[in-house]
């Protein structure tokens, strides 16, 4: 069965780490015998520049249409002058509505090769592998009422409502055990049930759906000290789970023990397991147009794409080993380059990895 990748460039160095990935992705296309049809649309500002809006029509179909989506970066200097409603960024929002994407998964994979970059002592992070499930479409950043009032003794009041329902816990706490099964067999839910309601019931939902996965050791943790634990001793954990908020919060944390965000992906899946791929850097406006920018995200996003929506998990491995032994062999981007090493660029690093996949496996 043919399936239906749609790549979205974007803005800055998006379209130059978009095409290293999909150089890789027809190397692994032909070596695992993948029958993919690929198509490219706009969004963010080049497609108010070509179509007059941050997610035209023509890109919303062939959306809806893709199995997976690869998207760059958007956003840029050029459009920071256009009313908010207007920009670039809103393009990713609507994006992410049309779809669905209740899900969205942060791996924080620290390549032991790289592990003087992160802030944390190299022993407490090298090797580490957690996969941050973080829900997307709820909670309090979109609960109802909200506001901003004038009280009765003339003071302004702010406030937000945290609401989660039993179904919107359910699919994303399911989500996240089936992934534990797929990886270390372990998951922490995160939550403040000791305080918030809301995460009362999520902590219930959670554990009443733990007796479906036996294979999966579940644990709870409160937010605050989930926080203490990913600086304190981060490789105790493989899957975690949480809300919006929490998650919002986490994986931003997790993220900066990697030390470098040229390396980081990310996906956002819907029910039906479609999704949305994209490093978790942004369009980079000072480096772009330079072959300056790391393409080793925007890979790794496509590996994430291969395991999670067209189920070719050897080829997403074979892509993760490849980084791997071209971060072995000493090539680095100027991001993720140690004082005094010699720096590559965009599409030397992109040529290396392809020349990782053919010299095959790691003996
Ligand atoms: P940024 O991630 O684009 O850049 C931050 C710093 O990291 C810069 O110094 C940049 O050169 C560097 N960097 C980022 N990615 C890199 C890579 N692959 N290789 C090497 N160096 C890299 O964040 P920013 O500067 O805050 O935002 C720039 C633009 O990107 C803004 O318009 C912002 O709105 C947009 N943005 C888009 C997304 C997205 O599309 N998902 C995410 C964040 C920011």
């Amino acid at each position: 069965m043919t399936q239906n990748i749609l790549l979205l460039p974007g803005d800055g160095i998006g379209p130059e780490v978009v095409a290293q990935a999909e150089r890789v992705l027809a190397e692994v296309a032909g070596s695992f015998s993948l029958s993919l049809e690929l198509d490219t649309a706009n969004l963010g500002g080049v497609a108010i520049d070509r179509e007059g809006a941050a997610f035209p029509a023509s890109t919303r179909e062939k959306a809806m249409a893709a199995d997976a989506i690869l998207l760059g970066a958007v956003g840029g200097p050029k459009w920071d002058t256009l009313p908010a409603a207007e920009r670039p960024e809103r393009g990713l929002l609507a994006i992410r509505a049309a779809l669905d994407l209740f899900a969205n998964l942060r791996p924080a994979i620290l390549f032991p090769q790289l592990a003087s970059a992160s802030s944390l002592k190299p022993d407490l992070v090298a090797g580490l592998d957690i996969l941050i499930v973080r829900e997307l479409t709820g909670g309090i950043y979109f609960g109802e009422p909200r506001g901003i009032d004038v009280r009765a003794d003339g003071q302004r009041e702010g406030y937000n409502t945290y609401r989660y329902s039993e179904g919107e816990i359910a699919r994303i706490a399911r989500l996240a055990f089936e992934l534990a099964v797929k990886r270390g067999g372990r998951l922490t839910s995160v939550d403040k049930a000791n305080v918030l309601e809301v995460t009362q019931l999520w902590r219930e939902v959670v554990t009443g759906l733990a007796e479906e996965y036996p294979n999966v050791a579940l644990e709870h943790m409160y937010v605050d000290n989930a926080a203490m634990q990913l600086v304190r001793a981060p490789k105790q954990f493989d899957v975690l789970v949480t809300g919006n908020i929490f998650g919002d919060i986490l994986s931003d944390t997790a993220a900066m023990l990697t030390g470098s965000i040229g390396m980081l992906p990310s996906a956002s899946l819907n029910e039906h397991a479609r999704g949305l791929y994209e490093p978790v850097h942004g369009s980079a406006p000072d480096i772009a147009g330079q072959d300056k920018a790391n393409p080793l995200a925007t890979i790794l996003s496509l590996a994430m794409m291969l395991r999670y929506s067209l189920n070719a998990p050897e080829a997403a491995l074979a892509i993760e080993e490849a980084v791997s032994r071209v971060l072995d062999a000493g090539l680095r981007t100027g991001d993720i380059a140690e004082h005094g090493q010699v720096s590559v660029g965009t599409s030397a690093m992109g040529d290396a990895v392809i020349e990782a996949l053919r010299s095959g496996r790691r003996d």
